[in-house]
Parts: structure tokens; C-alpha cells; sequence
């Protein structure tokens, strides 16, 4: 009887064997090689991210021919669990196509890290939003023969960036957008490319990071590269003087609800992979938070008696980075946007006091 019970136990353990061994994950996309480093991170007063330490790697595998690059982690305080913004590479015969090009000072790293699996030219890259550690690389990237989309609304705000005074130099043309689109329906494609044999949505946004978002889908791969409205490390960010809102966020996700499907790999431009699942409590906690601060705020309370009543307490222990930071322009943004919050013109939000800073 006892030698029975055991090999019954045994073949019941067997899938899970399987299951668990490197034969059996390999044959499955996405393949997660260097999963996003987790924190807590602790960097001095004054400390500058080290770009000469900070390695460009294939990140993950989402299909045979879409691979993600970001930077390592630990090193860059902006986003210290992988430096930089995700750069999705599609590629093949046709050459390829880039979502992103991340932070200027790894550019050449970039395209290193792209040429250990592709010698095929840079055709097409893609801004996803206006953030340097998204269009950092742009003009490296246009130089070496890409043509560069992204919606009008990130044309404008780089030929013009709002806020600080203006005063600097004119960007390079080759790293300005030539091939602009506007949003007008929720989740319509403005550009389809057929390319690598992959069919390549390019699917501008409502006003949610920023005004001027582009969400990308590759249809073969069953992927789409979500960038910065949702975020799983930190506090959500919307950079509201680039036009972006909390309630933007809000309709990014319940798009994504409607056009990804269960099992539909969503890239965001920080933190984990994910599924559309996974957005749910994100959701919920934004909800939450807008419906705090807007009560304590219509009962007069300032700014600072709202960042003091640590509203963002029960969500700490799942968010990683989970910074004072984090929270306090999380929280700051919700209370400026539940009152008296200007509209988008021109792509822009002119905010009353404090203007965010950029990320
Ligand atoms: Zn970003």
C-alpha cells in the first residue's frame, strides 16, 4: 500500500517537473532573461548616475524577432531597477524598427547590444513619449538612417519644450519626429507597418503620460509596448505640463482593457512585463487616490496636510520603490488635478505653481 500511495505521488509530481525545468520555459515566449532589478535603492545626496558603468542588455524575448534592451540596474536613481526606458527592436530582412531609443549617453551602447544579434539597418523608430530616457538616443539613431515617428503633439513639445525658460539650443533635426500623427479615436492605428513579417500598430493616445503618447502593437507577437502610464515600480507619473493627466491614465488602462487580450505581453517602459490582468489593481489604487484627495481637498485642506495624511499607506508594501519621492508628486498631482486644473492646449498644460519636473 505505502509503495503505491509514493508512485502515485510521484507521477503527480511530474508536470510540475516539467513545467519548472529551462526545456520546458524556452519553448515559450516572452522569454524574461534579466528581469528588473528590485530595490530598495539608496543613492547619496548628490550622487550623478554613472553612465560609463551602466550596460545596454537583451533584457528580454518577447518573439524570435522582437527583442527589449535596458539598461542595468542599480546605478541610475531616475529609474534604478533598470537604467533608461525599455527600446523595443523588431528585426529581420527588412531591417529595423525601433520603439524608443533611450538615454543619449548609452546610444552607441545601444546599437552595440542590437548588432550581437542583427546586422540589418536602423530603418524606423518609434517615440513612444517625449522623455529622454525614451528619445535620449533619437538623433544617434536618426543619424544612422532612421525615419522617426511619433505624434505630432511630441514634435511640438521638443521643437518647444514648455517650461525652464527655453533657452537652450535648437534639437538636432535628425533627432526630431518626420513622420507625425494625431489622436482622434481611443486605440485606432494612425500608421500600420508591414515589416520582419510582423504587422506593427502604431496607436496614439489620449492625454495620459503626456499629450503626446504612442502605444505600439506587434500583432504576431501578441505584444504591446504600453510605455509610462502604468508603471510597477514606483508611483504613477503623469507630467502634467507636457500635458499629461491622472484621469488620462485612467482611460490608457480601460483602453488596454479593451483591445489586449488575456494573454496579450504588455511592455511597459519600467518595472515588470505584464498582462492586462495586472493592471486592474494599478487601476483601482488610482481611483482610490483621486477620490481622497478630491474629498480632502473640497474640505479645504492644503497640499502639504494631504501629503501628510499618507494616503498612499496601503499600497506601500506592494509598490516597489515605493519612495517619499514617488509618493509626494504622486499625491501632489492628484490634488492639483482634482480642482481647478487647466486644459490641454497646444499639447501643453500651463499648471498654475510648481512646474514637474520631466521623466
Ligand atoms: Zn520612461
Amino acid at each position: 500500500m505505502r509503495h503505491e500511495w509514493l508512485s502515485i505521488q510521484a507521477l503527480a509530481a511530474m508536470p510540475v517537473l516539467l513545467a519548472a525545468s529551462g526545456w520546458a520555459q524556452s519553448a515559450h515566449y516572452p522569454m524574461i532573461l534579466v528581469p528588473p532589478g528590485k530595490g530598495p535603492y539608496e543613492f547619496a545626496q548628490g550622487y550623478q548616475t554613472p553612465w560609463d558603468k551602466i550596460q545596454i542588455l537583451v533584457t528580454e524575448k518577447i518573439a524570435p524577432n522582437l527583442y527589449i534592451l535596458h539598461g542595468s540596474a542599480g546605478l541610475d536613481p531616475a529609474h534604478p531597477e533598470g537604467s533608461g526606458g525599455r527600446v523595443a527592436v523588431l528585426f529581420g530582412p527588412d531591417g529595423i524598427l525601433l520603439v524608443d531609443t533611450g538615454n543619449r549617453p548609452v546610444a552607441e551602447k545601444t546599437l552595440k547590444a542590437i548588432r550581437s544579434f542583427s546586422n540589418a539597418p536602423i530603418r524606423i523608430v518609434v517615440n513612444s513619449h517625449i522623455h529622454p530616457d525614451h528619445t535620449g538616443g533619437n538623433e544617434f539613431f536618426g543619424k544612422q538612417g532612421a525615419l522617426i515617428y511619433a505624434q505630432e503633439n511630441l514634435r511640438e513639445e521638443m521643437l518647444h519644450p514648455p517650461g525652464r525658460g527655453n533657452g537652450g539650443a535648437a534639437p538636432d533635426p535628425a533627432g526630431v519626429p518626420a513622420v507625425t500623427y494625431r489622436y482622434s479615436t481611443p486605440g485606432a492605428s494612425a500608421v500600420t507597418i508591414h515589416m520582419d513579417g510582423e504587422t506593427v500598430d502604431l496607436i496614439p493616445m489620449m492625454p495620459s503620460h503626456t499629450a503626446g503618447d504612442t502605444i505600439v502593437r506587434f500583432h504576431n507577437a501578441n505584444a504591446i509596448y504600453i510605455e509610462d502610464f502604468y508603471r510597477n515600480f514606483g508611483y504613477p507619473f503623469a507630467d502634467q505640463a507636457n500635458g499629461g493627466s491622472i484621469k488620462g491614465m485612467l482611460e490608457a488602462i480601460d483602453l488596454i482593457e479593451r483591445i489586449a487580450g488575456p494573454d496579450t505581453t504588455l511592455i511597459p517602459g519600467h518595472g515588470t512585463l505584464v498582462k492586462k490582468n495586472d493592471l486592474l489593481g494599478y487601476r483601482a489604487m488610482l481611483v482610490d487616490i483621486l477620490a481622497k484627495v478630491q474629498k480632502l481637498r473640497e474640505e479645504g485642506k492644503s497640499l502639504a496636510d494631504v501629503l501628510s495624511a499618507n494616503l498612499t499607506a496601503p499600497y506601500d508594501a506592494t509598490t516597489q520603490g515605493d519612495t517619499k519621492q514617488s509618493k509626494d508628486r504622486f499625491i501632489t498631482e492628484v490634488y492639483d488635478e482634482v480642482k481647478d486644473f487647466p486644459p490641454v492646449v497646444d499639447g501643453k498644460r500651463q499648471m498654475p505653481r510648481r512646474a514637474a519636473p520631466g521623466r
